[in-house]
């Protein structure tokens, strides 16, 4: 199993604990897999992400055993004709990050790791603080100062030691890669480290078995360093390589317009992202002036013949209390993409017959 830089080719084993090339360029993920027939594992009595276990970089007698809290398998909703919400907030920690921190954490375990260093607008940093804890590695969790104080109680909570970084999100992953290079600690980045989206991505191949074996026509994806978007679309690939899927459902990446560099450089045709200000969103967990991974997000929407989508601030508080009113409690980030749905469909409403799924990512008590 190698990471291999995305812009060199050059090859480094995981043992090398790199989280980025020599030349500066980012990292992808080499190994050999085996995607599961879906149809297979739907019935599986395993319900946790694991039963994906051969399309994941790990063995089934293996340490991860020990770490999993079940994480997966988590409900989808139907809340208006054609569109499901899968409700991600039923995770352990109460977000879909967990679905790639078990994973990085277990790696961590398995490369013989005693301390990680993670940065995080908050929900990133509680998952890996709680498979850290789990795991008996020590954490060190970089937030930005801003962060919501229910976040940082429950990171607390799990034992990390807690770094309040006064700034921008930037300015926490500055300091938390300055501390990964000081004292060579294993980097859990769930941006830099491409064996989170290999969690990530089975959202996806849930959705599939939970639609029984139809791939929705549109993902609403949220954006903010990409995470879920980057493992939906290793899915979509590994689904069309294995045939399961003959096509490629559409990526509609939503962003607060408030801080919607990918939006921007999306609309404007560009192949790269350019670091824009941040005018201050609600949606703190996706608020990414400069994501690392810019291009190949861009990428990522342009290959699934997707869109983007930029909601406003009203938009998205009015999104929430919608949600709310059904039923439904999620932290305001994730409003964003229910108000992104009903914002699209005003001005594409062929969309509405459409099958769209829908990430409700974060639970309600986690927002202030
Ligand atoms: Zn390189």
């Amino acid at each position: 199993m190698n990471f291999t830089c995305m812009s060199c080719k050059s090859r480094y084993p995981l043992e090398s604990n790199k989280w980025k090339c020599e030349c500066g360029g980012l990292l992808g993920l080499e190994y050999e897999k085996d995607v599961p027939d879906l149809s297979k594992t739907s019935l599986l009595r395993d319900h946790s992400i694991w039963k994906y276990i051969d399309a994941l970089p790990f063995v089934k007698d293996d340490i991860w055993q020990e770490i999993t809290l079940g994480e997966g398998d988590t409900p989808l909703i139907k809340i208006a004709e054609n569109v499901y919400a899968k409700a991600e907030y039923y995770m352990p920690t109460l977000s879909f990050k967990d679905r790639g921190a078990v994973l990085l954490i277990a790696m961590a375990k398995k490369l013989g790791m005693d301390r990680v260093v993670a940065d995080s607008s908050g929900n990133a940093g509680t998952a890996i603080a709680a498979y850290g804890a789990r795991a008996g590695i020590q954490c060190d969790i970089f937030v930005p100062a801003s962060t919501s104080s229910k976040k940082i109680k429950q990171i607390e909570a799990h034992g990390a030691v807690i770094h309040k970084i006064p700034g921008t999100r930037e300015d926490t992953a500055k300091a938390a890669i300055a501390m990964v290079e000081k004292t060579n600690a294993f980097y859990a980045s769930h941006i830099y480290n491409p064996v989170f989206w290999e969690g990530t991505k089975t959202y996806v191949y849930e959705v599939f078995e939970q639609m029984d074996g139809k791939m929705p026509d549109a993902f609403i994806i949220p954006v903010g360093n990409g995470t879920l978007l980057m493992g939906a679309y290793l899915a979509f690939k590994e689904l069309m390589a294995s045939g399961q899927i003959a096509e490629m459902p559409k990526i509609l990446a939503v962003q607060a317009e408030a801080c919607a560099p990918i939006v921007q450089a999306f609309v404007q045709g560009r192949n790269t992202v350019e670091p824009m200000e941040n005018d201050g969103t609600v949606a703190e967990g996706i608020a990414i002036a400069a994501p690392a991974r810019g291009t190949e997000i861009l990428q990522a929407i342009r290959a699934s013949d997707g869109d983007v989508i930029g909601v406003t601030e009203d938009r998205i508080i009015e999104a929430r209390k919608e949600l709310a009113l059904k039923g439904m409690y999620v932290e305001i980030t994730s409003a964003v993409n229910y108000a992104g749905y009903v914002q699209y469909v005003e001005k594409y409403p062929e969309l509405k017959e459409q099958q769209v799924v829908l990430p409700l990512c974060g639970a309600g008590i986690k927002s202030d």
